[in-house]
C-alpha cells in the first residue's frame, strides 16, 4: 500500500485532523545523523539548511485512501513538512549554536515561510521547534520544523478572532495592549532588547511558558527587518539559556512561531513567538491530562509570578553562561518595577 496522507473533518470540533501512514521513507542508518555535514541529504558548505521532511504528514501529491461520505469530509493532505537545520554543529540548544547560525536560522525561516505561502493552496506556515526525548525528539542535532498547512489552524483561528474583535472594539491591537500591561505590571518581564521582549504571561498555561512578542506591530515573520532579525535571534539564545539554567538540566519544550495567514491581510495580528516547556518543578512534569485535554481548561499549580521569579534568577544565572562563552548580548534582564497592581 502507498502511502496516505489525507485530512479529516471534525465536525464536532470544527478541526481538521491529518492523518497520513508514512510509508514512502526510508529509515535512516542508526548511528549516522542525517543533518551533519556530509550526510547523504547535506553536503558541505551551508551554515543552514532546509530539507524536505522525510516522513511529510503533508505532501503536495498527498493521496487520500478513501472520499467524503455526508459530514465525514475527506480532503487530500496537501502541504509541505520541511526541516530546518540549525547549524552545522552535531549538538546543543539555541544558547549553544553560534550568533550568526541563529541569525543565518531565523532569516531562513523568512526566506521559507514567503516561499511556502506563496502557493496557492497553502494558508498558513507555522515555524516551530521541539526539544528534548520528553518531547519525542530523538535527534541531537539542532533542528527546527516548518508545517505548510492547506487551512489556518484552530490556536491561531482564536487568536484572529480575538485580535480583530478587540481592534474593532478599541481601535488597539490586543497583544500590543498585553504586552503594555506586562511592562506596567513589570513582575513577569524577563528581558528585552531594541526589538522584543520576552515574558511569562499574565495568563499562562504551562508553569514556564514563555512568550516573546515585537515591541513593533507587524503580523508576520517575513515583515521584520535586519536588526530585528537580530534581535529575535539573540532573544531566542537568551530564552533557551534561561531555560537551561533553570533547573541545570537540557530543559524540553516546545517552542512556536504565531504569524498571520498567507491569504489575508490580517492588519490586526500581531506576530509573535510562544514557549512551553514540559516542566512544573525540577523533577515534576505538568501534563495536559483530564482536565486539560478534556476541558481544554488549563490548571497552573502555583502562581504565575513566582514562577517569572525563579525565571529572573535562571536568566542571570544563564546570561553569565552565555558571557563566559564570549556571548554578547543585544539586550538586558528587565529591571523597572510596576506601575500597577
Ligand atoms: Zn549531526
Ligand atoms: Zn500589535
Ligand atoms: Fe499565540
Amino acid at each position: 500500500m502507498e502511502g496516505i496522507n489525507e485530512l479529516r473533518w471534525n465536525p464536532l470540533l470544527g478541526a481538521w485532523i491529518i492523518v497520513s501512514s508514512k510509508r514512502r521513507g526510508r529509515p535512516w542508518r542508526s548511528g549516522e545523523c542525517p543533518f551533519c555535514p556530509g550526510a547523504p541529504e547535506t553536503g558541505y558548505g551551508w551554515r543552514v539548511l532546509t530539507l524536505d521532511n522525510r516522513f511529510p504528514a503533508l505532501r503536495p501529491d498527498a493521496k487520500p485512501s478513501r472520499g467524503s461520505n455526508d459530514i465525514y469530509e475527506v480532503k487530500p493532505g496537501y502541504g509541505y513538512c520541511k526541516v530546518v537545520v540549525e547549524t552545522p554543529q552535531h549538538e546543543g540548544d539555541l544558547d549553544d549554536i553560534p550568533f550568526e547560525d541563529l541569525r543565518l536560522y531565523v532569516t531562513e525561516l523568512i526566506r521559507v515561510s514567503r516561499e511556502l505561502c506563496a502557493d496557492p493552496g497553502i494558508h498558513y506556515v507555522m515555524p516551530f521547534r521541539n526539544k528534548g526525548e520528553l518531547i519525542g525528539v530523538s535527534l541531537t542535532h539542532p533542528h527546527s520544523q516548518i508545517y505548510a498547512l492547506p487551512f489556518v489552524p484552530p490556536r491561531v483561528q482564536r487568536e484572529m478572532v480575538n485580535m480583530e474583535n478587540f481592534w474593532k472594539e478599541k481601535g488597539e491591537c490586543l497583544l500590543c495592549r498585553i504586552l503594555r500591561l506586562e511592562l506596567e505590571e513589570a513582575v513577569r518581564v524577563l528581558y528585552e532588547n531594541d526589538s522584543f521582549v520576552a515574558f511569562l504571561p499574565f495568563f499562562a498555561m504551562w508553569p514556564y511558558e514563555v512568550h516573546v512578542y515585537p515591541k513593533r506591530h507587524f503580523g508576520s515573520l517575513c515583515e521584520m527587518g535586519e536588526a530585528e532579525i537580530a534581535d529575535l535571534a539573540d532573544c531566542l539564545k537568551v530564552v533557551a539559556a534561561m531555560y537551561n539554567s533553570l533547573f541545570d538540566i537540557d530543559l524540553p519544550y516546545m517552542m512556536v512561531f504565531h504569524q498571520k495567514p498567507c491569504k489575508m491581510e490580517a492588519k490586526f495580528y500581531h506576530f509573535h513567538v510562544e514557549f512551553y516547556p514540559l516542566h512544573r518543578e525540577r523533577d515534576k512534569l505538568k501534563y495536559a491530562a483530564g482536565i486539560e485535554w478534556g476541558a481544554w481548561t488549563f490548571t497552573y499549580d502555583s502562581l504565575p509570578e513566582e514562577k517569572a521569579s525563579e525565571l529572573k534568577a535562571a536568566l542571570s544565572r544563564g546570561l553569565a553562561k552565555l558571557e563566559a562563552k564570549g556571548y554578547k548580548t543585544r539586550g538586558t534582564p528587565f529591571t523597572r518595577t510596576s506601575t500597577k497592581p
